[in-house]
């Protein structure tokens, strides 16, 4: 699993379908082309030339460029001469090496106040529902005060101060994910723990993660760099709830055969249990194919889940549309509404000024 996967997982944490694939390593694209459902999710190749081309010349000559952008753009005012290293990262033993030179980076650049680290392509590891996971950042950048900052590059321009936001979203879910692969690593570091409850902030830890990001990408229609400031604290606390509530993959795949194949025998992945909403079709190759399961099912999920949570326990549209028939609940739910309204302030209770929602049951007495 890399960052995008665990940012798509933590946006769905109930659907063991998509767990048990990401944890197995299955090409969901092309699991939807066999399945009959492909879909159009990734980038185009020109999206993908270009954010080679941008990547290539950040890194040129020693990351010269990405450094010459963060003392622009994190270096106080009088502080431009500060020393900024570079510190290779590129063993090729594997990733259990290549995790074990970032964390000694790290911990050596925490050692230097006055100098500034950039690791280009840190490897960090995770524990996600059981499993270690590793994650590469595009860069993370080591400050004076000790404080890590996360950096995104990607090639999407930002025009005139401002970006796609759903890319930014996207942008920012990703390095949440690395900020809590930060923490992790800080805490091993430094010999603490983790809060175990996904609600409570770490304390006291000196090697802290920034929850500000720093998001580089094209500026304008140029290639040139530029570096904007991206707030990741509401995409931290969601993934941190999201990852704690993901089931083990082990228990998930209890529910297929034994020898079964999810490439081979593509079917088998029918017995994985799903939670289709329309998002997925923003984040998951497998969207079709699943829409039409649940379609096919008539389940409310297909109306998003706003609409989901708003029903309480009535699952399909059919139960729906049957509550809202005379005697039904939704309808019932309508009538104590207009009681209720007529009982306080004699507002317009016509039926046509109420709507026939379970949310309407939270006025009822
Ligand atoms: S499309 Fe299907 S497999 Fe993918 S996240 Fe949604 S429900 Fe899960």
């Amino acid at each position: 699993m890399d960052a995008r996967t665990l940012a798509a997982l933590a946006a769905n944490p109930g659907c063991g379908r998509r767990a048990v694939l990401d944890a197995a390593g299955v090409d969901k694209g092309a699991l939807a082309e066999r399945l009959g459902t492909p879909g159009a999710m990734g980038q185009s190749p020109f999206a993908i030339t270009r954010g080679l081309v941008f990547e290539r010349r950040l890194r040129a000559d020693g990351c010269a460029e990405l450094v010459a952008l963060l003392r622009r753009t994190l270096l106080p005012e009088g502080d431009e001469q500060a020393p900024v290293e570079v510190p290779d990262l590129l063993v090729k033993e594997g990733a259990a090496v290549r995790a074990a030179r970032t964390r000694s980076v790290l911990a050596e650049a925490a050692s230097r106040p006055g100098v500034w680290t950039v690791l280009d392509h840190p490897l960090l590891r995770m524990e996600v529902a059981g499993s270690t996971v590793s994650l590469e950042p595009d860069a993370v950048v080591v400050r004076p005060d000790g404080r890590w900052t996360v950096l995104e590059i990607k090639s999407f321009p930002i025009l005139d101060g401002s970006a796609d936001p759903a890319k930014v979203g996207a942008a920012a879910r990703q390095a949440a994910v690395y900020v809590l692969a930060l923490r992790a690593t800080a805490a091993a570091l430094e010999g603490t723990t983790l809060p175990a409850s996904p609600y409570a902030e770490p304390e006291g830890m000196a090697a802290a993660p920034s929850t500000t990001g720093l998001l580089v990408c094209p500026r304008d229609f140029s290639n040139a760099p530029t570096a904007a400031s991206v707030d990741l604290r509401k995409q931290i606390a969601v993934t941190r709830r999201q990852l704690a509530r993901l089931t083990r993959v082990e228990q998930l795949l209890d529910v297929l055969p034994s020898g079964a194949s999810l490439e081979d025998t593509p079917h088998s992945v029918d017995a994985l249990p799903h939670a289709y909403s329309p998002d997925c079709l923003a984040a998951c190759e497998l969207a079709f194919h699943c829409r039409t399961q649940a379609r096919a099912a008539g389940a409310v999920e297909t109306l998003g889940r706003g609409i989901r949570a708003e029903l309480g326990g009535i699952t399909t549209v059919e139960e729906a549309l049957a509550a809202t028939t005379p005697g039904g609940e939704l309808a019932r739910a309508a009538e104590l509404r207009r009681e209720a309204l007529a009982m306080g302030a004699g507002m317009d209770v016509t039926p046509a000024a109420a709507t026939t929602s379970a949310r309407d049951l939270a006025v009822v007495p």
